[in-house]
């Protein structure tokens, strides 16, 4: 007897933010669209979006792995932008910083990028709050172009970096 496939769904909008990509996008099993949704949500209300300014959101569907079967999702795009795009924006304000001559400055450089930048925001709420895969002998299934600075796993390979570069992963 074959075991029985999970039934998939597609990841609803919610409260404060709003998928705009189209439904199949994101057939997701109902483990992972409770979790996302936990923390989706979480992001858009610390980042001050509500329910009469939601934030919009994109997936793309994937076709590896944890995809498969519901259990992965691919995140491209927040607020309208790509997340190539955020990351970009987050190394140029790293430039600037490294270039500032005075700490105050540098700092204040980071803190203002950490405050605007959706993607990285969206990336470390994701590591903070949410509890994704870790299969025996595998990292934590959070992956993006954050992920060799911030963790979790810092040793990403580079081709697994590239790879990551314009979406965040994540699998439940
Ligand atoms: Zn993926």
């Amino acid at each position: 007897m074959t075991p029985e496939l999970p039934s998939l769904a597609p990841l609803p909008s919610g409260r404060t933010y709003h998928i705009d990509s189209p439904p199949a996008n994101a057939l997701v099993t109902r483990e992972l669209a409770d979790e996302l949704g936990r923390v989706l949500e979480r992001f858009a209300r610390d980042a001050a979006f509500s329910e009469r300014n939601p934030v919009r959101l994109f997936f793309k569907p994937g076709v590896v792995g944890h995809h498969q079967v519901g259990r992965a999702a691919d995140l491209y795009a927040v607020d309208g932008r790509g997340l190539d795009q955020w990351k970009q924006r987050w190394d140029e304000s790293v430039e600037r910083a490294t270039r500032a001559g005075r700490t105050e400055e540098r700092e204040a450089i980071m803190r203002n990028e950490r405050a605007g930048n959706l993607g990285w925001r969206l990336y470390k709420t994701l590591q903070l709050h949410g509890r994704w895969a870790r299969p025996a002998g595998y990292p934590v299934q959070l992956f993006g172009p954050w992920t060799r600075t911030e963790g979790p796993w810092r040793r990403i390979s580079d081709r697994l970096l590239r790879a990551h570069r314009d979406h965040l992963h994540v699998a439940r």
